[in-house]
């Protein structure tokens, strides 16, 4: 199945933490990683802390739906993501935004993310790697929400430039 994951950090390193992440996703069982989008460095939104480093990553997995959202939270477990409270800064955030064309709506895991078209840190680099599954409407919505791709950071191109 082709899904789309949405990657998110902003605690400690998280430039490093989201390649690292993307990397791990290419690791996870039955699943290539197909397309990462470049990283996007954002304010909090409804959230708290230092600004985010987001990306998007296009995989295609033999996993089912709940068991990908089972290995996405292993991997937050191992960057050790704590949950003190709701939307409290965190080292790794992993969410599945689109599972093929499914529409899940089950206690745990609700698919497509109910809160992906009110983020722009989502949004836009899902339409990078996936303009085909994001409207230009959708996306004029998003206009005031600034989101900043990182110039030279490139998730499957880590060894670019240092500054
Ligand atoms: P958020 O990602 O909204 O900031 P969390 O990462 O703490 O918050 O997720 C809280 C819960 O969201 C998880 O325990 C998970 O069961 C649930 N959830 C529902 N739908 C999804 C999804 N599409 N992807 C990831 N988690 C989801
Ligand atoms: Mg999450």
């Amino acid at each position: 199945m082709l899904a789309y994951v949405a990657l998110g950090a902003n605690l400690g390193d998280a430039q490093a933490t989201v390649l690292q992440a993307v990397n791990a996703l290419a690791q996870l069982p039955g699943t290539r990683l197909l397309r990462a989008s470049s990283l996007y460095r954002t304010a909090p939104f409804e959230a708290s802390g230092p600004d985010f480093i987001n990306a998007v990553a296009a995989i295609s997995t033999r996993l089912s739906a709940p068991e990908l959202l089972l290995n996405l939270q292993q991997l937050e477990h191992d960057q050790g993501r704590q949950r003190p409270f709701k939307n409290a800064p965190r080292t790794l955030d992993l969410d599945i935004l689109l599972y093929g064309n499914a529409v899940i709506n089950s206690p745990d895991l609700q698919v497509p993310h109910p809160r992906m078209l009110q983020r722009a840190f989502v949004l836009v680099p899902l339409a990078e790697i996936a303009p085909e599954r994001v409207s230009d409407a959708q996306l004029a919505a998003l206009a005031l929400q600034t989101v900043q791709p990182l110039p030279d950071a490139k998730p499957l191109s880590p060894a670019s430039k240092a500054r």
